[in-house]
């Protein structure tokens, strides 16, 4: 058997994401840009899109851009406003915890002189709402702060940052990274006031290399791809007509069984917790909130103190048990901050030996069940190799 628990890192396409992709590659294969009707035909496609993300975030279509995923997304955010609005300020604020997708364009803009306050976490992950007041200049032009940490899926509090920044300062634009939240729970930026949106389709069971950026029409944005001037200039490159009919499809996918797919999680990772409460085994969860709203429900974080990531990560992975390591991504990277671990505090020895759970809609109640079977019987070989 197999349990495939990584799905915060990537999720298998759907059947009708398939279909969808290899129709506009055999089939409806024009390019929107041509004038005949091949391409007529394609634009449907763009259009048919635009208007079923629009429609999950109620937002306008054409606040809605394709992009190659949530790295070009929220590189485009993060410099493309920098830059055009850095003669209101040069000062921008956002978390310790960002995927490295928002962090390096950070330090990039950094290096373009501008200045930027990473605002430290709690143990649960979260920010606090007076650092982030506190942060506030007369400067500031942009605050980007993503929804749900992908490595402990602590749901950081968007809308009450969001109404705090625009009450100081309306002006300031709000960037969200939404990656692990989009298609798992309701986000609805206008009526948050969020300015920026990014969105990756592999992450919703869609195809790698494609994704969105929403940018709300008053948002002043520099296009950072140049080119033919598709997408109304803003994003140059021949649309990616599969890439983009594949999300689609993955998007009205989710969004008919969001309510029914929280909860299915949601399940799920109180079965993973109970299950590892029982193993009697030396683990502590990263951190769990019991009302279930401060973690997402996909993703578990678990540290086995004593035993190294890397080594349960590849012996589950012996067992066809998929996970992976909390820190494995931030390795190596002069980036401020090395892992989002170390911006918990977690103690040294949890900090070495934190493994990711994640889920998807897909995942079954008898994955959950072998992977903690493997681990009943992995855990106390491990930790004979423990040092005291
Ligand atoms: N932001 C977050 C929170 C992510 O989890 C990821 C994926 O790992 C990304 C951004 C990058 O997305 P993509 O793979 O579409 O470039």
């Amino acid at each position: 058997m197999e349990a495939y628990l990584d799905n915060a890192a990537t999720t298998r396409c759907t059947e009708g994401v398939r279909d969808a992709v290899v129709h506009t590659m055999m089939t409806d294969f024009g390019n929107p840009s041509s004038k005949h009707m091949k391409g007529v035909e394609a634009e449907r496609y763009l259009r048919e899109a635009r208007e079923t993300i629009s429609r999950t975030l109620k937002v306008n279509e054409k606040e809605i851009y394709f992009t190659s995923g949530a790295t070009e997304s929220n590189n485009w955010a993060l410099i493309g406003a920098a830059m055009a609005n850095r003669r209101a300020g040069m000062h921008l604020i956002t978390t310790a915890i960002e995927h490295a997708a928002v962090l390096m364009p950070m330090q990039y803009l950094t290096e373009q002189g501008f200045r930027v306050t990473y605002l430290p976490v709690d143990e649960k992950g979260q920010i606090s709402l007076q650092d982030l007041e506190e942060a506030i200049c007369e400067d500031t032009i942009l605050v980007s702060m993503m929804c749900v940490n992908n490595e402990v899926g602590a749901i950081e509090p968007i809308a009450e940052a969001v109404k705090l920044v625009k009450n100081r300062n309306p002006k300031i634009l709000f960037h969200t990274d939404a990656v692990q939240a989009y298609g798992k729970m309701q986000l609805y930026p206008k009526k948050l006031g969020i300015d920026m949106l990014s969105v990756s389709a592999h992450k919703i069971h869609g195809p790698k290399g494609i994704g969105f950026l929403y940018v709300n029409d008053k948002v002043k944005i520099h296009p950072l791809i140049l080119g033919g001037g598709q997408q109304k200039g803003m994003r140059s490159g021949t649309d990616n007509v599969p890439g983009v009919a594949g999300l689609a499809q993955a998007v009205k996918e989710a969004y008919a069984v969001l309510d029914e797919s929280h909860a299915h999680m949601l399940s799920l990772k109180q079965q993973l917790m109970d299950g590892l409460k029982q193993l009697g085994v030396n683990h502590k969860i990263v951190f769990h909130s019991e009302e279930g709203e401060a973690s997402a429900p996909h993703i578990v974080s678990v540290s086995f103190p004593g035993i190294r990531s890397e080594v349960l990560l590849h012996a589950l992975e012996d067992r066809g048990v998929y996970v992976s390591a909390g820190s494995a991504c931030s390795s190596n990277k002069k980036i401020p901050v090395s892992t989002v671990l170390k911006e918990l505090h977690l103690p040294a020895d949890q900090l070495e030996s934190t493994l990711r759970f994640s889920f998807s809609r897909f995942t079954t109640a008898e994955e959950i069940d072998y992977a903690l079977n493997v681990l009943g019987e992995l855990l106390p070989v491990l930790s004979r190799y423990i040092r005291h």
